[in-house]
């Protein structure tokens, strides 16, 4: 599937410390340490409701660790897949009495449009499900063939499986109790009151064509795939047995991301699938979390078409710590424009205050698990000295512009 257009990315000089980042499975922030070449996988949109904030905020926390890396001076494999056919997706084309297809692709349309207006660079490789069928069913076949998965004792509809227990580690990146994941699973698509699985939380690998339902060809039969094995044929296809980051909102440690790590590593023998477990927190709106099943959404393009400019859009979501869970308001969007006029402002003097510090204090904040509020906060208070003309430095205004552009991916 085609990305989206690449955004340019300015070179600063110099280089800050390593990224640190906060891992779901061990519960700490931690060094990042990848090769020349970071690797980092995050779970793209389900193509319908796209793009509302929520959505951006995750894929901007995720730009950031993009940038903090180019900064740091390696090459990012960057890899996001489009979930385009699933049961949200045709429910959804159901209810509306849409075509699934035309509806997939429309609003994956609209969201690559929303990523490059939001300047988030983009992905290496951008995959749909369907165009990556082929490959799923062959992982889904090996596993299978492994004793890794299982046909459920159906005879009318024998769908494959994925054992829990077959690695002796599942668990490990939610931490989650089996009570826990077992609730979890049945209220975020799963099947655990299933008869015929060997375990509660076993999730579906394959499953067999139903009467009016898309399926495609494959040495299992006929069918469509679950979601997690999607991701994980996508995912080592492309980035190999180990990545440094797996991203997505928090609503995905279970049991997407548990899957998907217990997928890969049933599959190559490698622990841990992600080096980094990163999660998102959920943005609210009127005191609930902004979601497709609650219908409160604000959507990146409707703020578009109000002329909203989307570098604002941008800072109203980075002013919050991406981990936290946190509203919209359309007071938090006012104060991002009122912010971006004032940096606007300040790089437009012919002098300010040295812009070395500034840079370095950027670079320190954002490596400390991406902590933007205090990255933002840094660049007002060298905006209001410049806007109070207490600098000199002909050179910084300049500067500033390029690292606010580089490492925040704010055009000033
Ligand atoms: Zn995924």
């Amino acid at each position: 599937m085609d990305t989206w257009a690449a955004v340019d990315l300015p070179r600063l000089d110099g280089a800050g410390p390593p990224l640190r980042l906060y891992d779901t499975a061990t519960a700490q922030v931690r060094p990042t340490a990848p090769g020349p070449t970071a690797t980092m996988y995050v779970c793209g949109i389900t193509p319908y409701d796209a793009t509302h904030l929520g959505h951006a905020a995750t894929y901007l926390a995720f730009d950031l660790v993009n940038r903090v890396w180019r900064d740091l001076g390696h090459d990012v494999h960057y890899v996001q897949n489009v979930t385009d056919i699933d049961d949200p997706l045709l429910e959804r084309a159901a209810r509306d009495q849409d075509d699934w297809v035309v509806l997939g692709m429309r609003e994956t349309a609209l969201f690559r449009e929303d990523m490059e207006a939001l300047r988030v660079l983009p992905p290496r490789h951008y995959i749909g499900a369907v165009e990556a069928m082929g490959e799923i069913a062959e992982l889904v076949g090996k596993l299978l063939a492994a004793g890794a998965a299982y046909r459920v004792d159906d005879p009318e509809y024998p769908d494959v499986y994925f054992d829990v227990s077959v690695t002796g580690r599942f668990g490990y990146e939610s931490n989650y109790d089996e009570a826990t994941m077992i609730e979890i699973a049945r209220e975020r698509g799963g099947d655990p009151d299933r008869p015929g699985k060997r375990h509660p939380t076993d999730p579906l690998l394959w499953r067999m064509a139903r009467p009016g339902e898309p399926s495609w060809e494959s040495n299992l039969g006929a069918g469509r795939p679950g979601w997690h094995v999607e991701c994980a044929a996508i995912a080592l296809n492309r980035l190999g047995p180990q990545i440094d980051v797996n991203g997505g909102g928090s609503d995905l440690i279970f049991p997407h991301h548990e899957c998907g790590a217990a997928h890969a590593e049933a599959h190559t023998g490698v622990h841990p699938f992600a080096r980094h477990y990163v999660h998102t927190g959920m943005i609210g709106l009127d005191g609930e979390k902004m979601s497709k099943s609650r219908g409160n959404l604000v959507f990146v393009s409707k703020l578009r078409a109000q002329d909203v400019d989307p570098n604002a859009i941008r800072l109203a979501l980075l002013a919050g710590h991406y981990r936290s869970d946190r509203p919209y308001t359309p007071e938090l969007l006012a104060t991002a424009q009122e912010r971006l006029e004032r940096w606007r402002d300040a790089v437009s003097l012919a002098a300010g205050p040295p812009g070395e510090d500034l840079v370095a204090r950027l670079r320190t904040h954002l490596a400390d698990d991406l902590d933007t509020p205090r990255a933002l906060a840094a660049v007002d208070a060298w905006a209001a000295e410049a806007l109070e003309r207490r600098g000199t430095d002909a050179a910084a205004p300049a500067l500033v512009r390029t690292a606010v552009d580089a490492l925040l991916g704010v055009a000033l």
